[in-house]
């Protein structure tokens, strides 16, 4: 190994180029820092590679596929049994999106002035850091840092993948052919957008989830509409189960499960993902030597500026405590980034919007009934129906319905959810509205395109007040004075 003798001086370095990363680094290059951004795989993180974009890609192709089969009822007659899945183009359209949006982060660190290192790096104090690229190493001596190093999969022992048979969320995203059978431990909501993602592609799936119920961390009425979706799918749904072991034998997973009624049970499977959660990537960073604590949990505690306990050292993304969530890193980035120049910025703001790309979709932002109950609210829910919507009947999209749930007191909005159709995107409005402090009367007053699956909002905050047009109110007519 070469050991570079002078240390490099900059302002910041930032460890990791993830959503988090690269965006704090792209914000403090516009604004006069000299930043380098030290990152040992591929610009973009997680996210960019093997999580966000290409696991939404999987599931836009697989819907497009499935879509095909209920096309004779619009109308449109395709040649009988013609249409097919090809994985390994899939891949080579994949990689063009990845490389698309990866190639255009470089040239964004580049524009705004930010040095990109490969390489792994690790504290060596509480203002140097070594990186190792190859065969050398070279110091960096800092004046600030980010920690943006991120997450990956938590991997319990006796589940350890062979990333052949046993796969793991990248591996799974990797695939070349199309498993004839896939067992997927875990149903949250990777678990259960990878499992409906290749039912559509004519797999045969199992979901096996230790809790009660699919997507535990969502408000149940919400997660019902995905599992009935799921069993139109085919999938078959094993709640209250464990996975206690997991051997590979002639090609097959055998997976020995634990029932609810305690009975033990055995699968045998094509291919098993695991996917039970993420730990943060904080163990063999050197955090230790630059003082910066974590807890018993491995992640990095912060204040609403992403300060750590070492007050020139930040920490941003899935190494903070926190919903693991793209966006939330990039938000944490830019306010650290901002801290850093002397900006009076913070992470203040409760609504971060959650998404599910899962048949059909769940967004949400803000309290559910439950969580607004516990926090002592007296409140009014009200929800609209897709299949009331124009849009909705008219590209056959009448699964689900939005919610909004109000403050009776101020009439303030204190959660927005929706389940259904391109809930992705919708949640946009609900984001902007709770985030601007709206009254329900500020979202029925707005006027909403027609035909468009927005108005489902305009309805449900109707609906609140008592007077939806195109469903009949359960609610009293509310008048503000
Ligand atoms: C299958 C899947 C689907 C997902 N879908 C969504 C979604 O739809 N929406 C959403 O919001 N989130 C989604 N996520 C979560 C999202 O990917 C993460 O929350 C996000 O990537 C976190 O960003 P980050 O910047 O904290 O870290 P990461 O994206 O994990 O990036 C960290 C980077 O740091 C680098 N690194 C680590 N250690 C070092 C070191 N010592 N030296 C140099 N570099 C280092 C890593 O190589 C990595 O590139 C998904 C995740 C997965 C796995």
């Amino acid at each position: 190994m070469v050991v570079g003798e002078v240390a490099v001086e900059t302002d910041v370095v930032v460890i990791g180029g993830g959503p988090g990363g690269y965006a704090a680094a792209i914000r403090l290059g516009q604004l006069g820092q000299s930043v380098v951004l030290i990152e040992k795989e591929e610009l973009g993180g997680v996210c960019l590679n093997r999580g966000c974009i290409p696991s939404k890609a999987l599931i836009h192709a697989a819907g497009e596929y499935h879509k095909l089969a209920g096309l004779g009822k619009l109308g449109i007659q395709l040649p009988e049994g013609e249409a097919s899945f090809h994985m390994p183009k899939w891949q080579t359209w994949k990689a063009s999106v990845v490389n698309q949006l990866s190639s255009g982060v470089a040239h964004l660190c580049q524009a705004n002035g930010v040095t990109v290192v490969k390489g792994s790096a690790t504290f060596l104090s509480n203002d140097r850091i070594g990186v190792e690229t190859g065969g050398d190493f070279e110091t960096y001596k800092f004046r600030q840092a980010i920690v943006a190093t991120g997450s990956r999969p938590y991997i319990p022992p006796f589940l350890t993948p062979d990333h052949q048979y046993l796969l793991d969320s990248t591996d799974v995203l990797n695939l070349q052919e199309i498993p004839n059978t896939l067992a997927i431990i875990g149903g949250g909501y990777i678990g259960m957008e990878m499992g409906m993602a290749f039912a559509k592609l004519g797999t045969k799936v199992t979901i096996l989830e230790a809790a009660d119920r699919i997507l535990p961390q969502t408000a149940s009425h919400l997660s019902q509409e995905v599992w009935k979706q799921a069993k139109k799918l085919g999938i078959t749904v094993k709640t209250g189960t464990r996975v206690e072991t997991a051997n590979v034998a002639n090609g097959q997973v055998v997976l020995e499960l634990l029932t609810p009624s305690n009975v033990r049970e055995q699968i045998s499977t094509d291919k098993a993902l695991v996917t039970i959660g993420r730990v943060p990537n904080t163990k063999d960073i050197g955090l230790t030597q630059a003082g910066v604590m974590v807890d018993e949990r491995g992640y990095i505690p912060v204040d609403p500026t992403c300060r750590t306990s070492i007050p020139h050292i930040y920490a941003i993304g899935d190494v903070t405590p926190g919903p693991a969530l793209a966006h939330r890193a990039s938000k944490q980035g830019i306010v650290a980034a901002e801290v850093i120049t002397g900006m009076p910025s913070s992470v203040d703001s409760p609504y971060v919007p959650y998404v599910i790309f899962t048949e059909p979709q769940i967004a949400g932002v803000g309290l559910t009934r439950e969580e607004a109950e516990q926090q002592g609210y007296q409140v009014t829910v009200a929800s609209f129906p897709y299949r009331a919507n124009g849009k909705a009947l008219s590209i056959d999209e009448k699964e689900g319905f939005a919610e909004v749930i109000v403050d009776e007191k101020s009439h303030l909005l204190l959660g927005m959810h929706v389940v259904g159709a391109d809930a992705s995107n919708l949640i946009g409005e609900g984001a902007l509205a709770l985030e601007m402090a709206a009254r329900v009367e500020d979202l029925a007053l707005t006027v909403h395109p027609h035909p468009t699956l927005s108005e489902v909002w305009l309805e449900a905050a109707e609906a609140a007040l008592g007077h939806a047009i195109h469903i009949v109110n359960k609610t009293k007519v509310v008048v503000q004075s």
